[in-house]
């Protein structure tokens, strides 16, 4: 039942769909020749889990390219006579599961293009076969790893989920968050995991921020739900969830993740070009190529929903692209304790006694003297005046100055004779550097679709102009 033995990846059939953009995410091929089937509750559920996680998304705008297909950008919903109903009885049966999974997989910092740096056979089988961003995904702002990851299970953006960087300061309690903290208070809105238990279904989480945290019927429970350990090999995640295949059908959890901190690790210390990427990214597509072959021989692959996603992309920075907080000293201090984050996403919340607006402005007026080195390429915005397309303002944890950092620049209080290059990431999400990949394969992700959003090139304001 490999799909691989399949030389032609794009059904002809797609064209005879009345509205194309429906096969995003379904399947016309043998529909006419499948009896249509009961949508149990769970069927229904899992679709719309799908969904989520392509829908609600979208409104984070990462996701937004998956309602438009090429060679139409129309959204599917719009002028199809197609029902919720027929979408789901054209996508392919399960064989072997009695219900339907999610696996949901993230590579850190997987740049749109790593794919092309070396030969990726199993990352290829699964464009080849099912549903890509053709020109990536795109991240939320900041495109960094909590607040990237926390969206795509939440569908909100970080000023709604709460998790507005790696780490911030409540500004009413003054207690710090950091990538370790569990506790509920900070992690807003309703991860998928939460949603599944909330029903009475089984998730399993290897590793994904926010997953150790107890939320409604969700209380990531022993041997579903792995507390954070960047030690463990990735084959041991590989094959951990390869084992909840072997569970009594009923049993097998309905969604699952799993995570690997490459190639984001290498990417910090060596830039996207480097041969140590080449090899890190080689060794998560073997890595999916240990996952198909278990899932094959389980001969369930055909059955799983794989999404395979990224958080963010990289880019390189390097030791002349570098900005002095302290060569402002002429215009105005800015002392360190005010900073709550650098680089690339400087974030500053003065004492109650400063004007914010006072701040923005003599800080813009130094960059901008011409006297200032590099200056140019950092502009300072009271939050409420970030381009709203950023989407980062709606929240109290977000500190009232921001600074948007040029590609591949870096924010520092002084200056020192650190020699620095390396990779970095959380910039603007514009930059097509901060991209990365979204794949989705399995029964209910049309074949060899290729999407994005048509307009997603136009009506662009630049923080730079
Ligand atoms: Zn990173």
């Amino acid at each position: 039942m490999g799909s691989a033995n399949k030389p032609t990846p794009i059904p002809t059939q797609e064209e005879d769909l009345p509205n194309p953009t429906v096969a995003l995410l379904s399947f016309s091929t043998d529909a006419s020749s499948n009896p249509p089937r009961k949508a149990t509750a769970t069927t229904v559920l899992f679709i719309s889990l799908i969904l989520i996680t392509c829908v609600a998304l979208s409104a984070a705008v990462a996701f937004a390219f998956l309602f438009f297909s090429s060679p139409t950008s129309k959204p599917y919903s719009n002028e199809s006579n197609q029902t919720f109903e027929s979408i789901v009885q054209v996508a392919r049966p399960l064989t072997k599961l009695n219900h339907s999974v999610v696996l949901l997989i993230s590579s850190d910092g997987f740049r749109f293009g790593y794919q092309f740096k070396t030969s990726t056979p199993n990352i290829g089988r699964l464009i080849d076969n099912g549903t890509e961003a053709e020109r990536g995904l795109i991240p939320v702002f900041p495109t960094l790893t909590f607040p990237n990851h926390y969206s795509i299970v939440t569908g909100l953006y970080p000023a709604y989920h709460g998790i507005i960087n790696n780490h911030f300061v409540d500004p009413y309690t003054g207690e710090s968050f950091t990538m370790g903290s569990h506790e509920p208070k900070w992690w807003l809105g309703e991860p998928l995991w939460e949603t599944i238990a909330n029903h009475g279904l089984k998730a399993a989480t290897y590793f994904w921020p926010g997953s150790e945290v107890n939320k409604g019927s969700w209380t990531c429970p022993v041997n579903y739900c792995r507390n954070y350990n960047g030690s463990v090999p990735f084959e041991e995640r590989v094959d951990t969830v390869l084992q909840y295949f072997d569970l009594p059908s009923s049993e097998i959890p309905v969604f699952m993740t799993l995570y690997f901190e490459d190639p984001d690790h290498q990417g910090h210390q060596v830039g996207p070009d480097d041969p140590e990427i080449t090899e890190a990214v080689a060794r998560i597509d073997g890595m999916i190529g240990r996952l198909i072959e278990g899932l094959e021989k389980r001969g369930v692959f055909e059955d799983v929903h794989i999404i395979m996603v990224g958080d963010h992309g990289m880019v390189g920075t390097c030791d002349k692209k570098l900005i002095y907080l302290d060569d402002l000293a002429p215009w105005i201090d800015i002392p360190k304790d005010w900073v709550h984050s650098y680089s690339p996403l400087l974030a500053i919340r003065p004492p109650a006694d400063f004007s914010p607006s006072d701040v923005v402005m003599k800080m813009n007026e130094g960059l901008k003297s011409g006297k200032f080195e590099n200056g140019k390429n950092l502009k300072m915005y009271l939050k409420e005046e970030l381009p709203s397309r950023l989407h980062y303002m709606a929240s109290d944890r977000i500190p009232p100055i921001i600074g948007l950092v040029e590609e591949g620049f870096k924010v520092e209080q002084k200056r020192s004779n650190r020699k620095e290059c390396g990779g970095a990431h959380g910039y603007d999400n514009d930059f097509f550097s901060m991209r990365t990949v979204f794949i989705g394969h399995g029964p209910k992700f049309a074949r060899g679709q290729k999407s994005f959003h048509e307009s997603e090139y136009d009506a662009r304001q630049h923080g730079f102009n």
